[in-house]
């Protein structure tokens, strides 16, 4: 363990716990200075959101605070059922099941639909959860180049020449976390069509932020029906925890039957429900929230593309400013700090090797001056360093 940690100290890619007592916020404190927080999920600025708090407080009064078993043991409350009919109506889906988080659906959704015999294509650039539910699964795995239809299509043929007769599944992101770029999922979606494919799409940094009232990127595109799963956090927009699947019946009561990361894990808790829910009915009386998001995101990357930096294929409220070498990126990252700007150097293996860059997330809880704020410091910051004129 200690040469391994050497090793991974001398590339600078060692990673620390940073203990915050208000991570979520649109600033922190940290050693003693208040800091712009650029680093945060909480994408609709939710998670502090007093009703939500209210309803959580009020959800522990009625039900307690854990649920004692998985949800189909004695861990399906009245509020699991209530939460995962509000949930399937806001995605417009037939049902959706709830999962303790984003990581345990992309395991439990991906090894349920694949296994030995089956392929699974995806994504180079997919999240880690993805990777590792198709790690899981045992299906034969294929990556495919980032966003790159063509490569998807001449695999997807391949393996029909080969007269392949297991299941075949394709699974992206359907905005990447890291790049903060759109998966090309109407094409995707067509390819799924002719080649027989099933297709999920991780939502994670798409629901509550993108398409109409935050319904997320296949609800923009008017793809619901030629979706398998679709798969949403509640940990990022939404500013709780846990995650769902928006899915027809058969396929919630397949999962429900045999995803083990939903069968053998305790149920979520009542109060993380009733602040998901409080945060349900905040988006649905206010559906321009994810809208006025973008628009800050667009006045973000419009302003760090004006002083000459990259940013990546972003056209959401992920925005990354790519500086490739890790050391650079460190010292930048330092250097805002001293500024009052956070963001955290993304680093490999989150990313490919040479492509470490800052990711900032924009809030909702942000305003104009905030950002303007961030963007005298990364302009400073960034001539001090010699990457910018
Ligand atoms: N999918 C994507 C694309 C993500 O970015 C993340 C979290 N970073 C997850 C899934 C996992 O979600 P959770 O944090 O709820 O486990």
């Amino acid at each position: 363990m200690q040469r391994r940690l050497e090793t991974i100290s001398s590339r600078h890619l060692l990673r620390h716990l940073a203990p915050l007592a208000h991570g979520a916020a649109p600033w922190i404190e940290r050693d003693g200075h208040k800091l712009l927080n650029l680093s945060s999920n909480n994408y609709l600025g939710l998670a502090d959101h007093p009703h939500m708090q209210e309803a959580a407080i009020a959800a522990i009064r009625a039900y307690g605070c854990g649920t004692g078993a998985s949800r189909l043991i004695t861990g399906t409350t009245p509020l699991h059922i209530q939460t995962e009919q509000r949930l399937a109506a806001f995605k417009k889906s037939e049902r959706a099941l709830l999962f303790t988080s984003g990581y345990h659906a992309n395991m439990g959704v991906i090894s349920s639909f694949v296994g030995h015999g089956d392929v699974v294509l995806s994504d180079e650039l997919n999240h880690a959860s993805i990777i590792d539910g198709c790690r899981l699964s045992g299906a034969e795995r294929r990556i495919y180049p980032h966003n790159n239809t063509a490569a998807l299509a001449q695999q997807l043929e391949e393996l029909a020449r080969a007269g392949h007769t297991g299941t075949r599944l394709v699974v992206t992101d359907s905005v990447f976390s890291m790049d903060g770029d759109l998966a090309p999922l109407a094409e995707i979606a067509a390819l799924c069509r002719k080649y027989d494919a099933l297709l999920v799409v991780d939502e994670a940094h798409a629901t509550g932020c993108l398409g109409p009232g935050g319904r997320g990127l296949v609800a923009q595109l008017g793809l619901e029906t030629e979706i398998t799963a679709s798969i949403s956090t509640l940990s990022k927009a939404f500013g709780t925890i846990g995650a769902f699947v928006a899915c027809d019946s058969l396929v919630q009561e397949f999962l429900l039957n045999v995803a083990r990361p939903f069968i053998f894990t305790t149920a979520l808790p009542p109060a993380d429900l009733a602040a998901s829910l409080a945060a349900l009915d905040i988006l649905e009386a206010d559906p321009e929230l994810p809208t006025r998001l973008q628009h800050k995101a667009a006045f973000f990357r419009a302003g760090l593309q004006k002083l000459g930096f990259q940013t990546m294929a972003s056209e959401t409220q992920i925005v990354p400013l790519l500086i490739g070498d890790t050391t650079r990126t460190l010292a930048m990252a330092e250097r805002l700090r001293a500024y009052g700007v956070y963001a955290v150097a993304i680093r490999p293996p989150t990313v490919p090797e040479g492509a470490t860059r800052l990711r900032f997330s924009i809030m909702a809880s942000h305003t104009e001056d905030d950002l303007a704020f961030a963007l005298e410091g990364i302009a400073r910051a960034g001539r001090e360093l010699d990457m910018i004129d």
